[in-house]
């Protein structure tokens, strides 16, 4: 039995724990608020990330935090998504 594939970490998504508590990460799609260094509030909507329930700490991809321009921005505020939109609907105003 070919079971060993199975067995492969998945590349695509490093972040299974959290780095303060070792706590278990709620992947998900959030909403969000970020601060950046000159105190501007951006909201950003349906931002792939994970979780830390008892930190309250929101973990985003460091690539996609560069092509939103984040770099030394805080989280704010998160909270789920309701709806995960979809690509189709980017522009469709
Ligand atoms: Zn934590």
């Amino acid at each position: 039995m070919l079971r060993y594939m199975t067995a492969q970490p998945r590349l695509s998504r490093p972040i299974e724990t959290c780095r303060f508590c070792d706590g278990a990460l709620v992947t998900s799609v959030y909403d969000t608020i970020f601060r950046d260094p000159e105190a501007d509030e951006r909201l950003f909507f349906a931002i792939p990330g994970a979780l830390c329930v008892p930190c309250r700490q929101l973990y985003v991809d460091q690539q996609l935090i560069g092509i939103l321009g984040l770099d030394g921005a805080r989280c704010t505020f998160a909270i789920e998504s309701d709806r995960v939109l979809t690509a189709g609907q980017a522009g469709a105003a």
